[in-house]
């Protein structure tokens, strides 16, 4: 490992205020002190590290640019360092925290009741509690319209039945943002972990995300009471108002994994000698693949901060979040690709990050809306003719 200083090639830094830089250096230095020196071991071993969760409550990470209950009321701009910086550590735990708070505070914050916000939002912002978002299903991915599980009203109540797949922190979570059809459309639900007919299975056997808890979940006769619905969440606006929150701060995230692959590649192309004594930073086709990299990384921050800017003045709508997302993931993957050969042999290895960023990557690269669904959001905004069925 080489000490990071950060990637910046375009005095981009001079954009960004003192407040904004502070808080990417709080983070800078929680990640390399309580993520790097350990994230190969729990990546390895398939663990989620729990204890991070009051650590990461004190820094205000969960729902920090949400206003009130205990939330740090900060910038867009300042929470997607805060994205960038964690997923140089990992992309497992960046999701974890997007999922706290991009899709469990911000849908109760945003459609819940006052006592859904009152009861849930100061727990899940100090990590007392944990949030999971369950939207997907094994039939129903990238059209989530589609979905099956049902809420049935009966009396004061309503009943559920159905199963979500692919649930980041599903089995850790102590409450469930469930969306499910009814009989007025699609509504979303607060499922606490104890209800009876509720249960969480972890996906084992993944290559990607292995410090991510992700997990399926069973609703088979779950009877929840009226008060468990979200009163302001009607139709699937509701939930894709919420994907389009946790994407803003994907596109953040997957600028720190390329970072990461582009720094640890440069400083080892810099040491790493071949025929003789010239490094292998100075072969040309060496160099060609981190001249890509690195205007990649450059366009990729600046597209990040426009959009930031845009949102924190009321502006950024979920095609220009889209973008940013797609082309930010993808130009990360590509990253993690050219780092990986760079290291030859050693790329494959877990001594170093790369291959487990490129393993996550492939999962971000699906989540949140494929990089497929993107193009099709951006083609239907720019021609204004709808290409998905
Ligand atoms: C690690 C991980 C964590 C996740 N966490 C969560 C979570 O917390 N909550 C949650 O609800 N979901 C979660 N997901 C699910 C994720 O959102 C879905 O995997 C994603 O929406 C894609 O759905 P799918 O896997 O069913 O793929 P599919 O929808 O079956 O797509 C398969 C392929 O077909 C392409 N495709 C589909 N439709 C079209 C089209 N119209 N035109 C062109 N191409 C198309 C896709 O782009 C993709 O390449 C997670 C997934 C992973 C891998």
């Amino acid at each position: 490992m080489f000490t990071f200083r950060g990637v910046d090639y375009m005095e981009i830094d001079a954009l960004f205020t003192d407040q904004e830089k502070l808080v990417r250096q709080t983070v800078r230095e929680f990640v390399e002190k309580e993520i790097i020196p350990h994230i190969e071991g729990w990546n390895r071993e398939g663990k989620f590290p729990l204890h991070l969760v009051p650590l990461m409550a004190e820094l205000g990470l969960f729902g920090a640019n949400m206003e009130g209950y205990g939330c740090a009321g900060m910038s867009n701009v300042e929470y997607g360092l805060i994205m960038q910086e964690l997923e140089r550590g990992d992309s497992g735990l960046r999701s974890f925290v997007s999922v706290q708070g991009a899709l469990v505070m911000y849908p109760i914050k945003e459609f819940g009741s006052q006592e859904q916000k009152e009861r849930w939002l100061p727990t899940l912002q100090s990590g007392q509690a944990v949030g999971c978002f369950g939207l997907t299903e094994p039939d129903f991915g990238s059209n989530p319209g589609g979905m099956r599980t049902r809420a049935v009203k009966d009396g004061g109540d309503y009943v559920l039945n159905g199963e979500k797949a692919w649930i980041t922190s599903g089995s850790i979570a102590d409450v469930a943002v469930v969306w499910a059809r009814t009989d007025e459309g699609i509504r979303g639900f607060l499922v606490e972990k104890a209800t009876p007919g509720y249960t969480a299975k972890d996906i084992k056997g993944k290559w990607s995300l292995r410090a991510s808890v992700t997990s399926t979940l069973s609703l088979a006769d779950v009877r929840v009471p009226v008060t468990a619905m979200l009163p302001g969440a009607q139709g699937l606006k509701a939930p894709l108002s919420c994907l389009t929150q946790a994407r803003y701060g994907i596109g953040w995230g997957a600028i720190g994994a390329a970072m990461a692959c582009y720094h640890e590649s440069l400083e080892y192309a810099k040491v790493r000698k071949q025929f003789g004594e010239k490094p292998i930073a100075g072969h040309q086709l060496v160099q060609a693949k981190f001249a890509d990299m690195i205007t990649e990384i450059t366009k990729a921050q600046l597209l990040a901060l426009q959009v930031g800017r845009l949102k924190d003045q009321g502006r950024a709508d979920f095609a220009h979040i889209s973008m940013l997302k797609r082309n930010n993931v993808a130009i990360a993957l590509e990253a993690a690709r050219s780092a990986r050969d760079i290291l030859g042999a050693n790329g494959v290895a877990d001594e170093y990050p790369i291959f487990r960023h490129l393993c996550n990557l492939e999962s971000v690269f699906t989540y949140e809306g494929t990089h497929n669904i993107h193009t099709l959001i951006i083609g239907e905004r720019v021609t204004g003719v709808q290409a998905y069925t």
